[in-house]
């Protein structure tokens, strides 16, 4: 499984990495205002989050053992409706 590491200090609490990340893996912590991992299982290592995230503040170990496929959300929306 994919391992996501957060930095804490370095977590701005900007929400970018919940909006973006397609299996909503992370979750807003409201208290800390920081993010979290709530869904660690699903990550596919699109590695999306660490391309937007503006503080760099994710780290993704063992990439290659992703078992997820990569899911477009308005793809899978429209999909959701259809089925
Ligand atoms: S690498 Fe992709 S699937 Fe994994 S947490 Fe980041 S955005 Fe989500
Ligand atoms: S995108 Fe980066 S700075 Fe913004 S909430 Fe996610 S981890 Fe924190």
């Amino acid at each position: 499984m994919v391992k996501i590491e957060i930095d804490e200090e370095a977590c701005v609490g900007c929400g970018s990495c919940v909006e973006d990340c397609p299996n909503d893996v992370y979750e807003m912590d409201e208290e800390k205002g920081k993010t979290k991992v709530v869904k660690e299982e699903d990550c596919m290592a699109c590695l999306s989050c660490h391309e937007i995230c503006p503080a760099q503040a994710m780290e993704h170990h063992d990439i290659h053992v992703a078992k997820r496929l990569y899911i477009d959300r308005k793809v899978k929306s429209v999909l959701d409706k259809m089925i």
